[in-house]
């Protein structure tokens, strides 16, 4: 009896250990190509340590610097658009973090890919040509003074705008003059070409234009359209709590859903009974809403009723299929 104690003590202490050990929220991607997939343009070395060293140290910076606050179960998108109220570590890294890791899908280490058509007709309406884009973006390059970051946005306003940010900052801060969600984004610090190409930014950007990825690019910038400003803030609402239930879940972590169950279904109802921005394709979405709503329900029930572990993830996943089903309805045009 008199060691009940001191056995919850350490299985308290060893949970909190384990929460340590899982915190790392994000993670480098692994390169869709090789250090060497690129000869005349990057050189292995640097696209080793770029990637190895350089862009590794900006996700564990920012791992460590989010490690147990808040910020652990907010996306990248939720941290850059408060980056004004966080530190300029958090700033730093976030950054480093989301711009590399669109930087290594800028490229194209493949046949060169034609971009769609639709991207194609903006850029023709915006710069005159492709040739007007890329000396509209080599400006900007050289005009950058120091490190940064060179962006293709689309605007808020849904128009495509040439852009450049100091340090690690991106377009999706809300500290930068022009906000806006980026489709290109080309790293010109000196640690992303000077191996090769010493003092000569113009003839790194050359290259790299030339290497771009127009599929990503182009996706990137279909997705940008479909994304509505207009906010719908009970799907927010809902998207919280989804995360912070589903997630623990597919590690095994039960809690979270067991305590939030009631509320998932309390969210689930007002979203049926909020504004769907006027955007947005009602008819399918109301019919979403309802299978999101009976399915949370019956979460709720079976989590009171104290179902298996096996029953409760199988449930829950298919909330979050049906949740993916009405972010994909959103982006609809
Ligand atoms: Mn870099």
């Amino acid at each position: 009896m008199i060691s009940r104690p001191i056995i919850t003590k350490s299985v308290l202490l060893s949970a909190a250990l384990f929460s340590i050990g899982v915190q790392a929220q994000f993670k480098q991607t692994p390169l869709p190509y090789s250090y060497n997939a690129f000869p005349n343009v990057i050189d292995a070395e640097t696209m080793e340590t770029h990637y190895t060293k350089h862009a590794a140290g900006y996700v564990s910076k920012l791992n460590a610097a989010i490690a147990n606050t808040p910020l652990e179960k907010q996306s990248m998108e939720a941290i850059l658009a408060n980056i004004s109220s966080l530190s300029t570590e958090i700033r730093n890294n976030a950054g480093g973090h989301y711009n590399h890791e669109l930087y290594w899908k800028m490229l194209n280490a493949g046949n060169p890919i034609s971009m769609s058509e639709n991207l194609k007709n903006e850029i023709i309406k915006e710069f005159g040509s492709i040739e007007g884009l890329k000396s509209k973006m080599a400006k900007a390059s050289a005009d950058q003074f120091g490190s940064g970051w060179v962006w293709l946005i689309v605007s808020p306003e849904k128009k495509l705008l040439v852009t450049s940010t100091p340090n690690q900052d991106n377009p999706l801060m809300d500290v930068v003059p022009v906000r806006g969600i980026p489709i290109i984004g080309i790293d010109v610090w000196e640690h992303a070409y000077y191996l090769k190409y010493k003092n000569k930014r113009a003839d790194y950007f050359d290259a790299v234009f030339n290497i771009l990825n127009w599929q990503e690019i182009s996706s990137r910038f279909k997705d940008a359209l479909g994304t509505n400003s207009e906010e719908w803030e009970s799907l927010e609402k809902f998207h919280e709590v989804m995360a912070a239930t589903f997630h623990p879940v597919e590690k095994g972590n039960y809690s979270p859903l067991k305590l939030r169950a009631g509320e998932l279904a309390k969210r689930a109802k007002e979203l049926q009974n909020s504004d769907i921005p006027s955007s947005q394709n009602k008819t399918k979405l109301k019919a979403s809403i309802q299978k999101l709503i009976m399915q949370t329900d019956l979460l709720e029930k079976r989590v009171k009723a104290k179902a298996k572990d096996a029953e409760l993830k199988s449930l829950i996943t298919n909330t979050h299929n049906i949740f993916h089903e009405i972010m994909g309805l959103c982006k609809e045009k």
